[in-house]
């Protein structure tokens, strides 16, 4: 059988590196893959909520390997993407999850006019330009291993009109379908894969400061009647990393408890 494309026996390429896994959906996805046996690295912004979910993982040092770092740093990450490779050989799984959505400072005044172009950016530059960086950087090692998995975490926000995130967001998770199809058709002949899982409204610590009143008018808006949770974020990543998952790629896929996508 050859040793390319969906025959091959991947069970020696299982070292991930997921961005964001600090909190809320990226640790989920951190959890998920250690649990499923793979070595995961992870960077988040603050030493605190790094250390904290290493206490929470409770895993031995080979299975695990995080430090803070500010993906929109690229030589900073390029340096920790080194040192991932020394301890444990090539990356062949990446999540791009880090991702920020700032709050609207006045409710009675429309983003656009509140979103300055700093601000602008910012979000561009952690939500869709650090995913695009990265894949440039992963990718020939990829390419040279004949195998590859790659998840963005888009949004519902860029999928149809957003009702609560500002305009830098919805364009820039948009951007991330797009990117997300790009690198699939680039890709896609050398083994690898990648997807955007889409999430609508999840319960975490970038929902949770919206409020609760917001929360709840997301509710009537949820056919399933509930809002959704970072596991289930997770499993979904899970099986986009699994060999079941070999067949698909440049697709985007809503989670969204039935909440429409365009
Ligand atoms: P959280 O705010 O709960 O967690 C975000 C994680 O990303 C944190 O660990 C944070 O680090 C890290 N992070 C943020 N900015 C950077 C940066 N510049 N460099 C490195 N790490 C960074 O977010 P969620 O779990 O809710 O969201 C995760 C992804 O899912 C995002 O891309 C978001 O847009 C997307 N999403 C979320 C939805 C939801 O309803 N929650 C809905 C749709 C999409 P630290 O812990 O140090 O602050």
């Amino acid at each position: 059988m050859p040793k390319t494309g969906n025959n091959f026996d991947y069970s020696d390429r299982r070292v991930a590196l997921v961005t964001g896994g600090a909190r809320g959906i990226g640790f989920e996805i951190v959890r998920r893959f250690l649990a499923d046996g793979y070595q995961v690295a992870f960077v988040a912004t603050k030493v605190e909520h790094v250390e904290r979910a290493l206490v929470a993982f409770d895993c031995p040092r080979h299975q695990i390997y995080a430090e803070t770092t500010d993906v929109t740093q690229q030589n900073e990450l390029e340096r920790f993407v080194e040192r991932v490779q020394a301890r444990w050989g090539e990356i062949a799984i990446l999540v791009n999850n880090a991702g920020i959505s700032p709050k609207r400072v006045d409710q009675d005044t429309p983003w656009l006019s509140q979103t300055t172009l700093q601000e602008w950016a910012r979000v561009i530059d952690v939500n869709l330009t650090c995913p695009f960086n990265l894949i440039r950087l992963l990718a020939p090692a990829m390419i040279a291993a004949g195998y590859g998995r790659i998840i963005n975490i888009g949004s519902l926000a860029g999928r149809a009109m957003p009702l609560i995130a500002g305009p830098h967001y919805a364009a820039s998770k948009a951007g991330l379908v797009g990117l997300t199809r790009a690198a699939a058709r680039d890709l896609a002949p050398h083994g690898i894969t990648v997807n955007c899982i889409a999430p609508g409204r999840i319960l975490s610590d970038l929902t949770g400061p919206s409020g609760a009143a917001v929360n709840r008018s997301a509710l009537s808006r949820i056919p399933v009647g509930r809002l959704g949770t970072a596991e289930e974020i997770a499993h979904v990543a899970a099986f986009l990393v699994s060999s079941m998952a070999g067949f698909i790629t440049g697709a985007t896929i809503d989670v969204t408890g039935g909440e429409f996508a365009a």
